[in-house]
């Protein structure tokens, strides 16, 4: 079988009619397209899971590794009511291009259990978490595969998770597992690591945007909206107003605000902190349903996927998008923003400084070393500014999107590490 650019019973209509368009404007081998039509592998368990009152329940869970190509593959594990094996391989499939694009020594995984953790206990929580390490324990490993903490998974679930490798390995294992607690092994920075990659991504291309009139200079205090007030949102929004953006607009599940003359974030964050939601009198009120649609320069979806849709795009005013949330821009809006003169720093590429501190992580515990907060959020500088001015590059040369450019240069690092040991080219030249 044949792969082609055009073959229309793979994923690559799916989830990856972005790749496509990225694969329009690459060097990439038909082999390489092939290799990445299919997973590596789908694992499926169930995990037995013994409740508090006495009962059991089978919980079923899986642990997808897309493509291994650049290293061991590499992906959280999403603990949530709606897992099911799709999304888990569709997200595996997206972190295979997210750690290429970063140039990271990882291909993409993912993992998912289908429970509300809302309905257990925190022993229940411990059970099942330890129970899904020992369903996948022979499927993982610092050198194989690579868990970290997803949607309702953190720091001590990490760390069961750890705990119940390492007694199965009867060997402290500490690589096996991002996202850990630090005493056990977690990075410093790591809490930080994905407000503070966004925030290298916009500095490092705003100012280029604003030289060719396509956006304000940082300089000029731009206005921002941010959508989602959490880990990443509040740290972000922090980072920008202490560099001279004003934060105008914010939003979390309860409720969204706006004030044209800017708001203290230290003071919502501290709000926020104290009572679970954004103060209501820092602002007027928004309709949630309109946020992304408010007159700012930088609008920063820092919350749920598909917000900005064919059916809202036209009327985004912004003129940066900056995606901290994983899949904020629907596929179908794309074009309507660039025609607009919208431009959008893609997820794979402004999102990405957690996996990179993952991987900061992941190479200490190899190494046996421990690095200092700053020296992380230097070497997560250097990355970012580095990824992205090499995606700003190619962006202009083929006259492309940020995102097409992000895919593009993540498949050609896979296409290069695939045609290293033989393309079919290769093959019919010595046949
Ligand atoms: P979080 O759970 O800490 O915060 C999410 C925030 O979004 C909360 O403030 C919540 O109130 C708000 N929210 C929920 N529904 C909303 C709605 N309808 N409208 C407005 N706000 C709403 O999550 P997080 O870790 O900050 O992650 C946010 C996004 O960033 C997610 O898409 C996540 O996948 C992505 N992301 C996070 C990381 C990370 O390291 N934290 C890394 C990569 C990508």
């Amino acid at each position: 079988m044949t792969a082609t650019r055009d073959r229309t019973d793979s994923l690559f209509d799916g989830t990856g009619s972005r790749l496509l368009a990225a694969a329009d404007v690459s060097q990439v081998s038909d082999d390489t397209l092939e290799r990445l039509r299919l997973p590596r592998s789908v694992l499926k368990v169930s995990i037995p899971l013994r409740m508090d009152d006495g009962s059991l329940r089978s919980v079923p869970g899986y642990r997808v590794r897309y493509d291994d190509t650049l290293g061991p593959t590499k992906g959280g594990v999403r603990f949530h009511p709606r897992v099911n094996v799709d999304e888990v391989q569709s997200l595996a499939f997206w972190m295979t291009f997210k750690c290429a694009a970063l140039d990271l020594p990882f291909g993409g995984g993912k993992g998912g259990v289908t429970v509300n953790t809302k309905e257990l206990s925190l022993h229940e929580l411990e059970r099942l978490a330890r129970g899904y390490i020992d369903a996948i324990a022979d499927f993982i490993g610092p050198d194989v595969d690579v868990p970290a903490p997803d949607m309702y998974t953190n720091a001590m679930v990490m760390g069961w998770m750890l705990d119940q490798f390492c007694t199965i390995r009867r060997a402290f294992t500490p690589a096996v597992v991002t996202g850990k607690p630090i005493p056990l092994g977690g990075s410093h920075g790591r809490d930080t690591a994905t407000a503070d990659g966004a925030f290298f991504v916009l500095s490092t291309l705003l100012p280029k945007l604003a030289e060719q009139g396509r956006a304000k200079a940082r300089e000029d205090g731009p206005t921002v909206a941010i959508q989602g007030f959490g880990n990443a949102g509040a740290q972000l929004a922090t980072l920008l107003a202490e560099d001279g953006y004003r934060v105008v607009a914010a939003a979390d599940s309860s409720r969204a605000i706006y004030n044209p003359d800017g708001m203290d974030v230290a003071s919502l964050r501290a709000v926020k902190a104290e009572t679970g939601s954004l103060p209501e009198n820092a602002g007027e009120p928004v309709d949630p349903e309109d946020f992304v649609e408010l007159d700012v320069d930088v609008l920063v979806p820092a919350a749920l996927e598909d917000v900005i849709t064919a059916d809202n795009a036209e009327r985004v005013k912004a003129r940066v998008v900056l995606e901290v949330a994983n899949g904020p821009t629907a596929a179908a809006a794309d074009a309507i923003l660039a025609d607009n003169g919208v431009t959008v720093m893609p997820d794979i590429l402004a999102n990405a400084g957690g996996v990179t501190v993952s991987y900061f992580e992941w190479a200490q515990n190899k190494g046996g070393v421990r690095w200092t907060a700053d020296d992380v959020r230097h070497r997560l500088r250097e990355r970012m500014v580095t990824e992205g001015e090499s995606i700003w590059a190619l962006a202009r040369d083929r006259d492309v999107s940020l995102r097409t450019a992000a895919y593009a240069q993540g498949l050609e690092r896979i296409s290069e590490a695939v045609d290293a040991t033989g393309a079919a080219a290769d093959y019919q030249r010595t046949r």
